[in-house]
């Protein structure tokens, strides 16, 4: 059986389901599998399946200890509520540039692919265990929606989500508010992103307490959740014609880093892809870490791109991982080093991987006015920056991160047509319910100790 182990080596290996019901390992670290597979053979096989039967062949490799007959019915039931048949269309735009399209989920943007799976994920664990769950994360905007829409009305499991307090746009903070379920808890902090992540590893850091609560993480920290990102690089790869798939570039609009990980680990089990770019937007940590060498910290710029609005990029840590030969005592200290002090250089950094591009505001003004005038194609400000600097020497697949209806405001000024979803429409009809709270391990501990299931 697969055994998955910790970033920083102080978690005994763990199964599938272990690793994704306990989230953040209890050593501090990130799940990882204890080796990657190599899937370069079974491409071949694999190119014309529908996306939910990929995604079982590939987690079929990983999730050894769910039954495969589960596994497969809990895959269809996470695809079930897309709405577009092909799940993750790859539209052409020009001779060599694509689109991927991750946004025709339930709460419009690509996170629906990792969460509505890692809801089925739990419940068929409660199912099991007979344990219930609750479930605590952070979000920057759209993984709070995503988390909460895959976990709706579950049995066994409550789930709490911190989220920076008119920090997300209006149409996220309704997707999260305006549930009507009672499983469900917005919290809504004073303070940045950042500040309610820090809140939530200090909850977690609490062995005690966690373990009492059965309580596990639903940001991007958690295994499947990556893995499940795997799956759609693999896709859009398989659909490309022939002759474009030599020199892959993706670019992806990043800022936790979780997505374009995945594209990578799926690199490294063997799909052949060049490169991958780190579209950023102001906030531009990972930008300056791949020019530079130097991973410095700096002061988070609320920017037209909120779900990028990040300077501690938690799913670095995986990356330092390998990129450190997977020597689990240097990831201990260069973390704590970078905790702090802010800042770490990176020696023999190998940057022919990893491109990077930043945009500024007025630059996803400009791209979205451009890309809607050349092509006729309208892209929401996260997606924006992924058009900076193309690289038309290469494939380009630039992953389009969320759909344009959940930015009206700027999209409307940039371009003079407001884009619609009915999904979103039928939200603002509804009331209006979260938790105000202030962003310490104490207060949202005493929260969850009157809410939990
Ligand atoms: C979360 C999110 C991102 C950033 O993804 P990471 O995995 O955190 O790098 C980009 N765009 C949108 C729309 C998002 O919701």
């Amino acid at each position: 059986m697969k055994s998955y182990i910790s970033t920083r080596g102080k978690t005994e290996p763990h199964t599938f389901s272990k690793a994704v019901a306990t989230g953040l390992a209890p050593d501090g670290g990130l799940f990882l599998p204890e080796a990657l597979p190599d899937i370069s053979s079974q491409l071949n096989a694999w190119i014309d399946l529908p996306y939910p039967e990929l995604c079982f062949e590939f987690f079929k490799i990983f999730a050894t200890d769910i039954n495969p007959k589960t596994l497969k019915y809990l895959i269809d039931k996470s695809y079930a509520k897309f709405t577009h048949p092909e799940i993750a269309p790859l539209k052409q735009l020009d001779k060599k540039l694509f689109v991927l399209e991750l946004f025709h989920g339930p709460t419009l943007a690509f996170k629906d692919f990792a969460l509505q799976l890692l809801g089925n994920l739990y419940e068929e664990q409660i199912r099991q265990t007979g344990h219930p769950l609750n479930i605590l994360g952070a979000t920057s905007g759209d993984t709070g929606a995503a988390a909460i829409h895959g976990l709706l009305g579950k049995r066994g499991v409550n789930i709490f989500i911190l989220y920076p307090n008119g920090r997300i746009s209006n149409l996220q903070e309704r997707q999260m508010t305006c549930t009507g379920s009672e499983n469900v808890f917005p919290l809504a902090i004073e303070g940045s992103f950042d500040d309610a992540q820090k809140a939530l590893k200090e909850t977690f850091e609490d062995l005690d307490f966690r373990n009492h609560f059965y309580l596990s993480a639903v940001n991007s920290i958690n295994l499947a959740r990556i893995l499940a990102q795997c799956v759609y690089y693999i896709f859009a790869w398989l659909k490309l014609p022939n002759d474009l798939k030599d020199n892959v570039e993706f670019v992806v609009p990043t800022g936790n880093f979780g997505n374009i990980l995945a594209g990578w680990l799926a690199q490294k089990m063997g799909l052949p892809v060049k490169s991958f770019k780190a579209a950023t937007n102001q906030n531009d940590i990972l930008y300056r870490l791949f020019k530079t060498g130097e991973y410095k910290l700096d002061k988070v710029q609320p920017s037209l791109a909120p779900s990028m609005d990040i300077q501690m990029a938690s799913n670095f840590e995986r990356f330092l991982y390998y990129s450190e030969g997977q020597d689990s005592v240097r990831v201990t200290e260069i973390i704590s080093k970078i905790k702090s002090t802010g800042n770490y250089n990176f020696e023999n950094f190998n940057r022919d991987i990893f491109t990077t591009s930043r945009t500024n505001d007025d630059e996803i003004f400009q791209i979205i006015k451009e890309i809607h005038k050349k092509y006729n194609y309208i892209v929401d400000p996260h997606t924006a920056c992924g058009f900076k600097d193309i690289n038309n020497d290469m494939t380009s697949i630039v992953l389009s991160t969320a759909h344009p209806a959940k930015f009206p405001e700027t999209i409307t000024e940039a371009i003079g047509i407001e884009p619609k979803s009915d999904i979103l429409e039928e939200l603002k009809e509804l009331k209006i319910i979260k938790y105000p709270i202030i962003a310490e391990k104490i207060a949202i501990q005493n929260f969850i100790k009157d809410h939990a299931v």
